[in-house]
């Protein structure tokens, strides 16, 4: 056991790190979206009661407020899908390695984003991976 662990990458901060990352997705989403159990969907909460307001900008307003909160909810959930994934590769035992070349991932960039799922050499490609 003890030869095992010293020949595999330790990890262990990379999952601490995710799992607090994972904490604070959650609580910001909570604030403006609500969570669909059944297919692990965010669904941004309506800021609503103007929108339907006889007052133009008011109605404006909130249609402006709609929109940004969408799009800061996507953006979370986009982050949340990524952060969830590394840590069930992490159960999996494949955290660390790249989805593209299936090298490990180097440490520096796991450090900054241990969410990656690309080596160096592909991360302009990551985008194109599937969520
Ligand atoms: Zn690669």
């Amino acid at each position: 056991m003890r030869y095992t662990v010293l020949y595999m990458a330790d990890h262990t901060q990379h999952k601490k790190m995710l799992e607090e990352m994972m904490v604070t997705l959650r609580e910001e989403l909570e604030t403006i979206a609500s969570y669909n159990e059944e297919n692990g969907d965010w669904v941004a909460i309506p800021v609503a009661e103007d929108l339907g307001s006889a007052d133009d900008n008011l109605a404006a307003d909130a249609t402006e407020e709609w929109g940004n909160r969408r799009a800061l909810v996507s953006q979370l959930e986009m982050r949340f899908h990524s952060v969830k994934l590394a840590l069930q590769k992490y159960e999996e035992g494949t955290f660390g390695r790249c989805e593209m070349c299936n090298e490990p991932i180097e440490e520096a960039r796991l450090v900054i984003n241990p969410a990656a799922r690309t080596c160096k050499t592909h991360m302009e490609r990551e985008r194109e991976l599937p969520l």
